[in-house]
């Protein structure tokens, strides 16, 4: 079987450690759920849905097709569409705007903090409109917003919260997960996120049981049973196998966060004092699963090209923001609307990072940094 010893690159991010580690699990999993006689909307589903609202500490979870569908229905199921607009950030993947858009309704971004490189809530006031419906706020590379002036700036205008929890699981703020914050948080389970499917798959997470009822109807046609449409919904749909592997998978989760965070000790601890690097600020509040590890350099892509010298593998979580993209020149933004996001797009750097990467390797990638800056 491959694994990582088959190659002497250090791979930014690795699932083939895990599936070596228990690949019998994962197997008698398929056949499991093969030999069900059930395949979609069934038993499987309904226990890791239990379990995931569990694991974000709210009653409801509904598993979904994607992240991007994930937010989608959510806006969705808040009845935001065509004429409203909502706020979120440019630096984030182009899904989230993308999710966005699917509703009809209008992204308007709000600049960043250069530290974090989250949302900056203080700025929400300049860029709220009559039309504004709803805040969205990503919780970039796993690192929370910062919710609670968020929230009370929502609730003193009257707006709804989506969380884009796609790269937070694990996360928390101030004791609340993430996802638990908003009326809805959206999650992804792409292969790379910090609970990874073999595959696509999502889910959102609420307290409210009316958005519950209403998010498990627009996943399927907006039907609740047998063939008759309640109102106009979709199909997104988290299969039987992609959840009992989640369903698996999650009762690691905190071993992995701890992992990951183990690591992340070690590059802060290697990497401190190199004074042309910013290192991950982390709110105290805050509990970081580290999803991404992102560093800050203004010789960021000279920094790059050394570390490919060296196998190293390392990326850029994003190197456009989604304002200036080719895509969505529509929306009309200029370049220095979003000063610290743009300035950001230029310095970022993702270290490897994945729970089964090996110490050794993430001391090399110090070395051959401390090397550089040298
Ligand atoms: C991955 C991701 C998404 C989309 O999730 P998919 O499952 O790939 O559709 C949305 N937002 C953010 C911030 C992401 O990282």
């Amino acid at each position: 079987m491959k694994t990582r010893t088959d190659s002497q690159t250090i791979r930014y991010w690795d699932y083939l450690d895990d599936y070596a580690a228990h690949r019998d699990e994962y197997l008698r999993i398929c056949d499991e759920v093969f030999s069900s006689g059930r395949l979609v909307l069934g038993s499987r589903l309904a226990a890791f849905e239990q379990k995931f609202a569990g694991y974000c500490h709210v009653p409801y979870s509904v598993g979904v097709a994607s992240g991007t569908d994930a937010i989608f229905l959510a806006l969705k199921a808040l009845g935001i569409g065509i004429g409203d607009d909502v706020i979120t950030v440019a630096n984030t993947a182009v899904p989230t705007v993308a999710a966005i858009r699917a509703t009809g309704a209008n992204p308007v971004f709000a600049d960043v903090e250069e530290d974090t490189c989250l949302m900056d809530v203080s700025r929400l006031e300049a860029v709220i409109t009559r039309r504004t419906r709803c805040i969205l706020p990503v919780h970039l590379f796993g690192h929370m917003v910062d919710m609670q002036p968020l929230l009370e700036f929502a609730n003193r205008h009257g707006l709804s919260v989506v969380e884009d929890c796609a790269q937070a699981c694990g996360a928390s703020y101030a004791g609340y997960p993430a996802g638990s914050l908003g009326d809805v948080g959206a999650f992804s389970f792409y292969p790379t996120k910090v609970l990874g499917a073999f595959g696509d798959g999502g889910a959102v997470t609420t307290t409210r049981p009316d958005l519950h009822e209403k998010l498990r109807k627009l996943r399927f046609y907006g039907m609740q049973s047998g063939y008759y449409a309640d109102e106009e919904g979709y199909n997104s749909r988290l299969d039987e196998l992609q959840a009992a592997l989640l369903d698996s998978k999650i009762d690691r989760l905190d071993d992995a966060v701890i992992a990951r965070q183990g690591l992340a000790a070690l590059y802060d601890k290697g990497l401190a004092g190199i004074d042309d690097i910013g290192l991950p600020v982390v709110r105290k509040e805050c509990k970081h699963p580290y999803y991404l590890y992102t560093i800050r350099t203004k010789r960021r892509d000279e920094l790059m090209k050394f570390l490919a010298k060296q196998n190293i593998e390392s990326k850029v979580n994003y190197p456009d923001p989604i304002h200036l993209m080719r895509g969505y020149a529509f929306l009309g933004y200029r370049p220095g609307t979003l000063p610290v996001t743009e300035q950001l797009a230029g310095t970022i750097l993702s270290l490897p990072l994945y729970p089964e990467l090996p110490k050794e390797q993430a001391e090399q990638v110090i070395e051959a940094i401390r090397i550089f800056f040298d």
